[in-house]
Formats: C-alpha cells, structure tokens, sequence
C-alpha cells in the first residue's frame, strides 16, 4: 500500500462520520502545490550525483504551512504528499495556526559526507527558497535531518532573502533555535503514555514496552519513559533490536549511541533480537517510532501489546488498523502522538518573530498544556461518537481545517 491511500483511508473513515460532501473532500485532498527541483552537487570524489528534492504543500487555510524535511532513500512524491497533509490535520489537531507541508529528498544521509549533506541541503534551498518563508511554509527537521541541517536552511535562505530566522525550525539553540525542540516529540510520546495509561487505570511500572527506533523521537521517548518508571524491556534502531526483560538501561544505551555515531550496532548489554520480532514482543505498549508501514495485514494479528502509540509517521497501515479495531487494541494515532515537535517549533517560530529568547521551563509547561489539551478533546470525541481515538482526531482535524476554508472563502 502505499503511504498516500493510507492517509486517504484514514481520512475517508473520518469524513463519513462527518456527513462531508464529496466536493469538500476533494477541496481538503488536494495539495496547494508541489515542487521537484533537481538538485546536482558535486561529490567530495569530484563526480557529479543527481537527486530529486520535494516540497508539498498541502494547505494553508488555517496559516503558514509546516512541515519537515526527511532525507531518507526511499523518500518519493507520493510519501511526502502523505505526509505533508498529515501535518495539516496535525497542525489543527493541536490547535496552532499553521497548515501543512513536507519536504523530502532520496538520499542516505549515512552514505555521504557532512560536506555533501550541506551541498545537497543549500541546493535544495536555492530550488525552492522562493516559495517557503516565514509567512509561506516554514520546514523543520525530520527522518535524516537535524539542527545543523536547519542552519544550512536557515543560512542559505538568509543570502536570498535577508535576516530571518523564522523561515525554518528545529535550529540549534546557539543560532536562534528554542531550548526543549530537539526532546519535543518523544517527550510528547511520553507524556502521552502517562495520559493514556492513567485513563485506562494502568500503571507505568507495571507496564512494559517495547520501541522501535532510537534516533530524534526515540531517544528522547526512551529518556522520559524510563525516567517516568515504564519498564522499557527493547529497543532497536537500522542495526536490529536490543532486548531485556528484566528493563534495558536506558542511560547507558544513550550513552553508547553518543559513543558509536547514534548508532547501537555492537551493544552487548542486551539479547539481540530482529526489528520484526520486537514488534511482536509480549509487552503492553509498543511504540514504533521509525519508519512507517511497519505494522499491515501480514504481521498485525501476531502483535501482542494492547496498547499501541504511533510516534512515527504512519507505522500502522489501515488494514491492520482494522484488526486493532475489532480487537480492542488502543492505537494513539500518529497525528496526535508525535504532535509534540510541531508544536515546539512553533513555539520556536513565535520566539524568532518576537525576537524574544523562550527559557525550557516555559517550553515545557506549555508543550504540556498543548498536548493535554489535545489528548482529552480526541478522547472526549472517542468516547462520546463511539470512534476509534485515529477517526477522532481526523474528526477534529478536519473540522478545524474545513471551517477555516469556509470562513476564508473559496472564491
Ligand atoms: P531519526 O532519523 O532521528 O531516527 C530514525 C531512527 O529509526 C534511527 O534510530 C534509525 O536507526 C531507525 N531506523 C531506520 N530504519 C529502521 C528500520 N528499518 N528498522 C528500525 N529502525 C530503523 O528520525 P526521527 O526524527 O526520530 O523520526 C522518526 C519518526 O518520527 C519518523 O517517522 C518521523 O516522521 C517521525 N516524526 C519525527 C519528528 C521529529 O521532531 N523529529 C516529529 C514528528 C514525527
């Protein structure tokens, strides 16, 4: 399947619950614009390589659109279109006023040098820094990218344009970034955990979990789960998983990555298990936080945990949705569980145009109220139309996202 008619699925159980009309599905559907610019660098070898860089932008009726930038070899048209009008319905989910986007572009960050990423990147800008800005579409990281990343972006943008550090998020905290960005999304899972296992009278110490992928969102949601006493009992990243039933030490984990270029290949504190075998460990909470299209038909029925929190994009294709659905297994969908990083990037946008310095601790005291705010109107919605916590947040989503185009007018 692939990632675009997965979101389309999603959206379509959504919009029938809402009586939509087959015009405005298509008015919601469709992209604003897409952009493909060939970007062609020279290689530090001196030979020429050519790729492709997108950036979707899906809708902008409720502000400026946002979105990340993934760089990750099997990035094509078709996943960034997907992602990118996940994050419109992300970005009204949580209530901030953006519109979505996504960038993307087929390359193994792994398998070239810092100096070829940051050809690749300014390339990329020189392609499409006409229609991204501050008050336009505003990209951040994602899969592949990072801060320094975003400071090529940043610089790049500002030779075109002038000072303007609100035209990209998720910057260094030296160079007008926002303390408390780069932990944002995974410490966001792990506030959702403890939401949901407080609604579902669950304890964190009783509660054993297994996640997938130890990078940004991983590790971030590893630090705060253990520190909030969930049992982590696997971990795993592109090297394999890493599996302890007595609890893996997470600092010690962190420790090693820090030590190995973010990577836990050779960590022998653990058994070594397969990144397929961890999603099916028995454990109460699985979270994959890496790749999407992880969790489909062939392997949903062999996963055990009864509580699922998608901090990737997209991990759980719709046909192993349904079996979720008619077993009772809890997903907390991928717009609301990872929504923590969109969030504090605007926090961090808000900042650079205020030009005013955000210290952590208001950082985190409202990324907190954001999020709870958000969790208990999906769940409100979950509990009172009888939908699955996914139809609910599109619910909200979409009908955030569709008054805004009605009051903006269409004509
Ligand atoms: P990242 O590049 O920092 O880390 C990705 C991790 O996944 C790494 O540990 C990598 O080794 C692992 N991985 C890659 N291929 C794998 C495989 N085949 N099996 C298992 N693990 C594998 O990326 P990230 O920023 O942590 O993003 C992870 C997910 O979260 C993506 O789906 C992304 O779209 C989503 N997300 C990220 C953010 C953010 O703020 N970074 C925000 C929202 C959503």
């Amino acid at each position: 399947m692939r990632a675009i008619d997965a979101t389309r699925l999603y959206f379509d159980r959504a919009a029938d619950r809402m009586d939509l009309s087959e015009n405005m599905r298509q008015l919601l559907l469709t992209a604003k614009r897409e952009v493909s610019v060939q970007i062609a660098i020279e290689l530090d070898n001196g030979e020429i390589a050519t790729m492709i860089g997108y950036r979707v932008q899906h809708d902008d009726a409720r502000g400026p659109m946002k979105g990340g930038l993934r760089y990750h070899p099997e990035v094509d048209l078709s996943e960034v279109r997907s992602l990118a009008s996940l994050m419109t319905w992300k970005t009204a989910l949580v209530d901030i006023p953006f519109g979505g986007a996504k960038g993307g572009i087929a390359v193994d960050p792994a398998k070239v040098s810092v100096r070829e990423l940051e050809r690749i990147t300014r390339k990329f800008v020189d392609g499409i820094h006409d229609v991204i800005g501050p008050d336009i579409d505003i990209p951040a990281p994602d899969m592949g990218t990072n801060a320094e990343v975003m400071a090529w972006i940043m610089n790049q943008y500002q030779k075109y344009h002038g000072f303007n550090p609100a035209c990209v998020t998720g910057k260094p905290v030296e160079l007008y970034g926002i303390p408390g960005r780069e932990e944002a999304t995974g410490r966001g899972v792990g506030n959702f955990a403890v939401k949901l296992l407080s609604r579902l009278g669950r304890k964190p110490a009783q509660t054993r979990v297994a996640l997938q992928g130890f990078g940004n969102v991983g590790c971030h949601a590893a630090k705060f789960l253990s520190e909030a006493d969930f049992r982590l009992v696997a971990v795993s990243d592109i090297s394999g998983g890493y599996y302890r039933p007595d609890g893996v030490d997470v600092s010690k984990m962190l420790q090693y990555t820090r030590e190995h270029q973010f990577s836990l290949h050779g960590y022998t504190e653990a058994e070594r298990i397969s990144n397929e075998d961890l999603l099916e460990l028995d454990v109460e909470l699985l979270i994959p936080a890496a790749l999407g299209g992880v969790i489909t038909a062939e392997n949903a029925s062999r996963v055990k945990a009864p509580l699922i929190i998608e901090a990737a994009n997209q991990p759980v294709w719709p046909d192993a949705d349904r079996v979720f659905e008619d077993r009772g297994t809890v997903v907390l969908p991928d717009i609301l569980a990872n929504s923590g990083g969109v969030t504090v990037s605007y926090f961090e946008w808000v900042q650079n145009r205020q030009h005013y310095q955000w210290g952590l601790n208001r950082v985190r005291q409202e990324l907190d109220r954001v999020l709870s705010d958000s969790f208990e109107r999906v769940w409100t919605i979950s509990a009172e139309r009888k939908v699955s916590l996914r139809t609910a947040a599109y619910i909200l989503g979409i009908g955030r996202v569709g008054r805004a185009t009605i009051l903006g007018g269409i004509t």
